[in-house]
């Protein structure tokens, strides 16, 4: 039989797949790792496919041996790589770099291991007799180690090593190796009590468990104890003998949501994450591939966790933008939690205060269950929005970051003792220009989505289209000359505060300048939570998931950074953002308030997000997208082309616009737009930059990206070129 083993997935750039003959006296499966002579060396490969042919004509070599008793590959993650590979235009190479972790491939492996030592006889007496009884510390010892054993180094820091060493010598102690886990989770958090289901929360899981779809959203508004859902659907797997696995967008979160999970599930679960070290992954990942955790949680990369059988996958937080990843490997994580849950005939809970408009959308056109709580769990209900017209506060002299009602309450909220979060919206900071007066924001003529300011050319730039407009100096709406073009970072307002507030103020900064380490983001929530700050000032961070039952005020700066950001989904991010944000108020047992600061509090957005309207909202979106023929309704393509030497990138974009235009010919009105334009920053680390945008229609979406991919592949000309999806970022 012939193996075709893929090789060299540390390091190569191609997938590498030769054929092995298979010695007839071992068995191989599909998935094995094994050894194959490679040149003149030997070298780590994957069985990825067994035949009886093979295509060469020459002589094939033997696989040396496989490298561990059972694939490591399962079946299923096989069949999830020739899904990815035909779905995401993926190698096989990307794909096992995703399934499995990085100390496990090219045999960097280890586990880690330690000297262990117990007693050679269970007869303790009998041992003991064989020493002197004035050797009262190799007695000890023996004592010590009479319930079952202990680590060389633990016994080292204990008793001397020379007495250890001479009962090694004596044949009493006996050494061994033995296998240690690296555990990346702490101790079991034992004061969080079971609740009892609400009467919503019940009915929520019986209309998700009911459902005939595959994928269930979960719309509840924040605070409305989608945790405890989740808790329960997983809890259910178990029971059945099954597995679940839960993702969250990011590492901040998970510490909250790990603690719950633990208090519960206790040592079922794993985690993968990228906070993990490469040893501790590895062992994680085989607690996973043993069977020994049956849940795990983590961001997006845990969708490839080897679990078998699993009975349910919930997606946190679905509308986080980080479950899309777009750089190679590039996936989309609900697909690839589709095909497994299919695979596992299971479900996949998609569980969101504001789901992304894709989804929603798709749970309206009845491809997606759907399962709604609208209330929180809290007595007090919602916390009451208001919003505050920067720019009357301008006019009225006030000129800090902080409007005076804002002042006003964090005061209030400090002297009451209670906490308050003020969320700095730095998404596309300063890349606008707008009028301080009347809030007007300079949209391209074309394409009604706001300009980006570039600096280095002074210019205002449309990032779908490419056209070039002068920046504002007066505005043409109400021809005042103050324009607004800067930013306010987390540093300046956390000392303003600290002056509006007193030196005997606690405040906590979270942002990427305080979150360097490891462990940062642990250590500010959890100071937090425990009260040993007042205020915590932050970016994006702090929006997200967090269950602080002190906070009671929430002050939003700048509400409308990200309104004018430019891309089609900055209205949706914008909602997102901050009804998250507003969500992180009130939710125990004390009312919450927000206070949102703007330049254009009449847009219409603020009324949805007052009155807690995401349908509003939704129909208002979708409504839009509809008439302007951006997703759902069409796809984005961005074919981005890079070169240092600009002419090369700039004739191997033609050649592919060329071959792209023979392709709108055949397909007509599929096509709602194609344009080959200089990318918005033209010059990223000395190689310039072309692209061509295109918008397709959804339905021969897949036909359609196979042959632009294929266009693509064939006509890449010594240049790198990248093709994106619904780009999050078009610069
Ligand atoms: P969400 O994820 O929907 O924003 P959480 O799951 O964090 O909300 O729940 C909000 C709060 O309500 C948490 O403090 C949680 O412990 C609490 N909670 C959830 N379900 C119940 C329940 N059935 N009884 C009492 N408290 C609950
Ligand atoms: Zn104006
Ligand atoms: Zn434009």
């Amino acid at each position: 039989m012939i193996a075709k083993v893929i090789v060299d997935i540390s390091n190569s750039e191609v997938d590498k797949i030769f054929d092995y003959s298979i010695p007839s006296d071992f068995e191989l499966a599909v998935g094995d790792r094994v050894l194959v002579p490679f040149g003149s060396r030997s070298i780590e490969g994957f069985c990825i496919k067994i035949t009886d042919c093979s295509e060469g004509n020459y002589k094939l070599k033997d696989i040396i041996k496989k490298l561990d008793d059972k694939p490591l590959i399962k079946k299923e993650m096989l069949a999830l790589s020739d899904f990815m590979k035909e779905k995401f235009y993926l190698r096989y190479v990307d794909t096992l770099r995703l399934f499995i972790p990085s100390k496990l491939r090219g045999n960097k492996v280890k586990a880690l291991q330690r000297e262990f030592c117990t007693l050679s006889s269970s007869d303790t007496e009998l041992l003991k007799s064989r020493i002197s009884p004035r050797a009262k510390s190799q007695l000890a010892i023996i004592d010590r180690l009479a319930g079952g054993g202990e680590y060389l180094t633990v016994l080292n820091t204990e008793f001397s090593p020379s007495v250890i060493n001479s009962l090694v010598e004596k044949g009493i102690i006996t050494k061994s190796k033995q296998e240690v886990l690296r555990k990346p989770i702490g101790e079991i958090d034992k004061n969080i009590n079971k609740v009892t289901l609400t009467e919503t929360q019940n009915k929520a899981i019986s209309i998700i468990k009911n459902s005939d779809k595959r994928v269930v959203l979960l719309h509840g508004v924040t605070g409305s104890g989608k945790t405890e859902v989740y808790m329960s659907l997983i809890e259910d797997a178990l029971i059945k003998g099954k597995t679940a696995i839960a993702l969250v967008p990011e590492i901040s979160l998970t510490p909250q949501i790990l603690r719950v999970f633990r208090s519960r599930f206790g040592d079922d679960i794993a985690m993968l994450h990228s906070g993990l070290s490469d040893g501790e992954r590895y062992d994680e990942w085989r607690r996973i591939y043993d069977g020994d955790a049956k849940i795990v949680v983590g961001a997006r990369s845990a969708i490839f966790a080897p679990l078998e059988n699993l009975g349910v996958i919930i997606i946190d937080e679905e509308h986080d933008s980080s479950y899309i990843s777009e750089s190679n490997p590039r996936f989309r994580t609900l697909e690839v939690a589709e095909f497994r849950a299919k695979y596992n005939d299971c479900k996949v809970i998609l569980g969101s205060a504001t789901p992304s408009v894709e989804s929603y959308n798709n749970a309206r056109l009845c491809k997606f269950g759907l399962s709604e709580m609208s209330n929180r769990i809290s007595k007090n209900g919602m916390p009451e929005i208001k919003i505050i017209d920067m720019a009357q506060e301008l006019r009225t002299g006030n000129f800090s970051v902080f409007s005076n009602e804002l002042k006003e309450k964090l005061k209030e909220t400090i002297n009451n003792g209670n906490q308050a979060m003020v969320f700095i919206n730095r998404r596309g900071y300063a890349s606008y220009m707008q009028c301080k007066s009347c809030g007007y924001i300079a949209k391209c003529t074309d394409c009604d989505i706001a300009l980006t300011y570039h600096k280095e050319d002074n210019m205002l730039k449309c990032h779908y289209c490419g056209k070039r407009f002068k920046p504002l100096d007066i505005c043409p709406n109400c021809h005042s000359d103050s324009i607004k073009q800067g930013k306010i970072g987390t540093e300046k307002v956390a000392s303003e505060l600290q002056t509006l507030l007193g030196s005997s103020v606690k405040i906590l900064r979270m942002d990427n300048d305080t979150t360097t380490t490891k462990t940062a983001y642990l250590d500010i929530l959890g100071a937090f939570r425990r009260g040993e700050a007042q205020v915590l000032v932050g970016t994006q961070m702090i929006v997200k998931g967090h269950d602080f039952p002190n906070v009671t005020l929430v002050g939003v700066l700048d509400a409308d950074m990200s309104l004018y950001f430019s891309d089609y989904r900055s209205c949706e991010r914008t909602y997102q953002l901050i009804t998250q944000v507003s969500g992180r108020a009130g939710r125990k047992d004390k009312l919450g308030e927000v206070i949102i600061q703007t330049y254009s509090p009449k847009h219409y957005l603020f009324n949805f997000v007052k009155n807690y309207d995401y349908k509003g909202f939704f129909d208002k979106e979708l409504n839009t997208r509809q008439v302007t023929n951006f997703p759902p309704f069409t796809t984005i393509v961005r074919i981005l082309v890079t070169n240092e030497v600009e002419e090369k990138s700039l004739n191997c974009t033609k050649k592919i616009y060329d071959l792209l235009k023979e392709l709108r010919v055949e397909y007509g009105k599929e096509f709602v737009y194609m344009q080959a334009m200089k990318s918005p920053i033209n010059k990223i680390q000395n190689k310039y930059r072309y692209q061509i945008v295109i918008r397709i229609k959804r339905k021969f979406e897949d036909e359609i990206l196979g042959k632009i991919y294929n266009i693509v592949d064939n006509n890449k000309q010594g240049n790198s070129v990248f093709v994106e999806i619904n780009p999050q970022n078009m610069s």
